[in-house]
Parts: structure tokens; sequence; C-alpha cells
């Protein structure tokens, strides 16, 4: 009986892994002695970082999906269904309906938006962090003439730079349709600084301060009136909007947390080196899944290369001696025609960040190098 990896979750990650381990033992697959079944829920595997390109009208829906079959190595077993628990005690994990065994477990099963922590946000919010709230938001968007938008940004997120990327591309649009003067532009974090990574907080600053964006540090959301429009705080104070955007902070897959192996917030508990479950010998966690102090974007690709190469040479009954150093790397939009690039490891973040038309170029290139990506091409 030959072995089986299970890559649970079929988005950036999980389809990354899946495919450059089938492109690196296809042999052993093609004799029958492993087997690599990729299990996911959705038949649809949508383009991310896209979001926001709708959300501006640049891209149309139908350029940032594609078939999850389209993208999958003829050697990797594809089956769409939802898994319920992962019971690493009997190695496997369960749908509603059947336990798939695994030898190996890569868990992909990525981040969500908790938009059921403050009452009555999710009636009021517009958000980019999925297809269909992107479209609603670039619709509320092009009605927009004048009055208050409040975008509402807590930790941690998905997309590291999208929340800033988001509130400087609006003010471009805004400024680009003639109405940027009618319009209170406010960004509310819960943070006392604008990014995490201080040279990126500095330059985003800067851009609000010379560009006219309000913005409100520790701003921490604790209920949504959808009738009167108002937002509440912690701190007792209360903001009028007409449009409210919200980022909430996210928590990993409800599979996580149900099966016992999260953190207080569905994260995996993951070693920082090997990118394995801490206590797991046999579970490898990779992506937004994981707990690792690192930005929830940026990483998958670099991680992908670590867990492949550690899995392959432990298949071939080598050591795993490939360690992941935090490594990744996010564009982020400031207008229309300009962009920044940020790259950091557990180490290093960058010193200073600045923005070109140059880097604007290779942002728009990121798309079609993404269906290269996780088809493992490139
Ligand atoms: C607006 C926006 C902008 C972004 N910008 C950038 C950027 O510029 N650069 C960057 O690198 N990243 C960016 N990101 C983040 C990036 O999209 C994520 O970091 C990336 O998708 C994480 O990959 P993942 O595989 O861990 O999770 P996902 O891609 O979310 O995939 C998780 C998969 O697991 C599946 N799944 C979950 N639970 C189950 C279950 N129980 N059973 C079966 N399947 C399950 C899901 O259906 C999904 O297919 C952005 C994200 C957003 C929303």
């Amino acid at each position: 009986m030959g072995k089986r990896i299970v890559v649970l979750g079929g988005g950036a990650a999980g389809t990354m892994v899946a495919n450059r381990l089938a492109r690196r033992l296809t042999d052993s697959i093609r004799s029958g002695e492993l087997e690599i079944l990729l299990i996911t829920r959705s038949e649809q595997h949508l383009y991310q970082p896209g979001f926001l390109s709708v959300v501006f009208n640049e891209k149309f829906p139908e350029q940032i999906v594609r078939e999850e079959k389209s993208l999958v190595h003829r050697g990797v077993t594809l089956v769409f269904d939802e898994i319920k628990r992962i019971r690493p005690d009997r190695r496997c994990v369960q749908s509603r309906t059947t336990e798939y065994p695994y030898d190996y477990l890569v868990i992909a099963t990525g981040s969500r938006p908790d938009f059921d922590g403050v009452p009555g946000l999710k009636e009021s919010a517009r958000h980019f962090y999925s297809l269909e709230g992107a479209l609603r938001l670039r619709d509320a968007l092009a009605s927009v003439k004048k009055g208050r938008i409040l975008i509402a940004v807590d930790q941690p997120h998905k997309g590291p730079g999208a929340p800033l990327e988001f509130a400087l591309m609006l003010d471009d649009y805004l400024r680009r349709r003639g109405i940027r003067e009618g319009i209170r532009l406010k960004y509310a974090y819960s943070d006392g600084r604008l990014h995490r990574m201080q040279p990126v907080a500095d330059w985003a600053l800067s851009q609000f301060e010379q560009r006219g964006i309000v913005h409100q540090p520790f701003f921490r959301l604790e209920k949504v009136d959808p009738l009167r429009k108002r937002v509440f705080t912690a701190d007792g104070e209360e903001h009028p909007f007409d449009v409210l955007v919200a980022v909430p902070a996210h928590r990993g897959a409800p599979v996580v947390a149900d099966s016992g192996l999260g953190d207080e917030r569905g994260f995996v508990p993951t070693d920082r080196l090997t990118l394995k479950m801490e206590g797991d010998d046999r579970v490898y966690v990779l992506g937004d899944a994981t707990n690792l102090p690192l930005p929830k974007g940026g990483s998958a690709y670099y991680q992908s290369e670590v867990l492949v190469q550690n899995l392959v040479s432990r298949l071939k009954g080598l050591p795993e001696t490939s360690v992941y150093d935090g490594k990744g790397a996010f564009f982020l939009g400031n207008s229309f025609r300009d962009a920044g690039f940020i790259a950091f490891d557990y180490s290093r973040f960058p010193k200073s960040v600045s923005s070109s038309e140059v880097l604007r170029w290779f942002k728009g290139m990121q798309g079609p190098a993404y269906w290269l990506n996780v088809r493992a091409i490139l």
C-alpha cells in the first residue's frame, strides 16, 4: 500500500503545495507508491488580491476566478468536500459522509473576517473580502457623490497592505471622479500605528497627511447602528457614516477550532522554522492558517518551497533540513499610477518604503504570475 499526503484547502497555499509535490514526485505517483489528495470545498478558485481591482472597476469578476480543476496537476487527486474534523489522533480528516486517512497532512485552510464579532456590523458594513462583497462595494462607491466614508480596520487581517491600499486608492478614485472635496475620508484602526511594520506606517502616515485622509488610532469598534448609520467605540465615541467599509479581525477556518487544534483565534500553533503543527510530526501548516508572527499574505509561496523540499526529503528517507526564515513580500498600491513593494522575514522589515510607476507595473503582473505560481510553473 502506497503513502498518502492529504492537502486540506485548495486556496493559494494548498493548491501550490499539491502541484509542487506532484511535479517533484511524478514517478512515485505513477508507480502507485504515493497519492496526493487535495481536498477543498469550493470548485472555484479566487485570486483574492484581485478583489480590490474589482472594487475600483479595474477588473471584471471573471478575470479573477478560475475553476480549481483547471489549476491542478494531473498527478493530484482532487476531491470537493467540506472537512468537519481533523483527527491527528486517528490520522484522518472527516467530512459529513466519509473519512480520508493520511500518512502526512498539510493544513492550508486559510483565514476569514469575523463579521459576527461586532453587533450590527454585518448589516451595516461594506467590505472587499469576498467577490460578492467587492461587487457591492464597487456599486456603493460608484453612487457616492458626497458625505462621509469611514474605513474601520482591526487586526489580524489578511492582505497585509490591503486596508491601506484601499484607502489610498479610494482617495485617487474620488479625485479622478472630481468628487474628493465633498467627501470626508476617515481611516480608523485598532492599533497605535497605521501598519504593524513601522516603515510602512511612517510612509502611509505621510501619504494620508498629504492627501487629507483623516486617521484615528486605537479605534475599538463596539457596535454599529445600521438604521442611524452610526458606529460606537469602546471609549463611548459615536461616529456617523454614509458608507462604512470594515476590515474586522480575522479568525482561522472553523474546522481548526472545531477540531480543538487552534489558538484563541482559531489559528494553528505552528513551528516557525519547520512549519509543522506543534506537537505533531506528521502535520504541516502553511498560509493564513498558521499562527506565525507574520502578515497574513505574501509568504505562502516561500513557505511552500520549504515544506515541499522537506516532505520530498522525508519520502526519500532523507533528513528534513530546509528551514523557513519568515520570508514574504507584497505590493502596496498607492494610486492608479504608483505602488510600493515590501519584503520581510522574521528578523528584517524594510528600512523605508517608496512607491513608483515601475512597481505599479509589476503589481499589475502579480495576477498573471499568481496563476502560474499556484500551478507550480513559476
Ligand atoms: C483584498 C485582499 C488583498 C490581498 N492582497 C494580497 C497581496 O497583495 N499579496 C499577498 O500575498 N496576499 C494578499 N492577500 C492575502 C492572500 O489572498 C492570502 O494570504 C492567501 O489567499 C492565503 O492562502 P491560503 O491558501 O492560506 O488561504 P485561502 O487562499 O483563503 O484558501 C483556503 C482554502 O481552504 C478551503 N477550506 C477552508 N476550510 C475548509 C474545509 N473545512 N474543508 C475544505 N476546504 C476548506 C477554502 O475553501 C479555501 O479554498 C490579499 C487578500 C485579500 C482578501
